[in-house]
């Protein structure tokens, strides 16, 4: 992206020029209901501007990484947990994601959620809980909680 661009708002949180797909799994990486599209992506800044949706009900991974994410919630409700913290999110909340913090999000029953996410472009890959990890976390009932919906 190196000429000036709009990338024009569409209805239904879609943006001109830039293609909405499913979430790919990486390895067995377990999510659901959730989409992807890249909106911006440029080497000089050295990050990623990306927008995810998920339908009622739905989630991402629950991973951790060394890179940070700063998070911005555009429609929806739902709830993320961020380290051994669980927040309750509506338009417009900002989370910073620190790195190496375990984090998830959830929309609600009832509707979509879709957030803003910026990444550094180069990044490590996402690491999913071993079966010890997961069970140390579950020990944490705000964590239970979360995990079980
Ligand atoms: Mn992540």
């Amino acid at each position: 992206m190196t000429e000036p661009t709009l990338r024009a708002a569409l209805p239904d949180y879609r943006w001109e020029g830039v293609e909405r797909r499913p979430y790919k799994a990486e390895g067995s990486a377990p999510f659901r209901d959730i989409a992807r599209a890249v909106l911006f992506d440029d080497p000089a800044l050295a990050c990623q501007l990306r927008y995810f949706e998920m339908a009622a009900g739905g989630y991402s991974t629950f991973e951790r990484h060394q890179h940070a994410h700063a998070v911005m919630i555009l429609r929806g409700h739902g709830r993320c947990l961020v380290g051994r913290r669980v927040f309750a999110v509506k338009p417009h909340d900002l989370i910073a994601v620190p790195a190496m913090a375990w984090h998830q999000f959830r929309a609600a029953a009832g509707e979509a959620m879709g957030f803003l996410c910026m990444v550094n472009a180069d990044r490590d890959r996402p690491q999913l809980p071993s079966p010890e990890e997961l069970a140390a976390l579950r020990a944490d009932p705000v964590v239970r909680a979360f995990l079980d919906g």
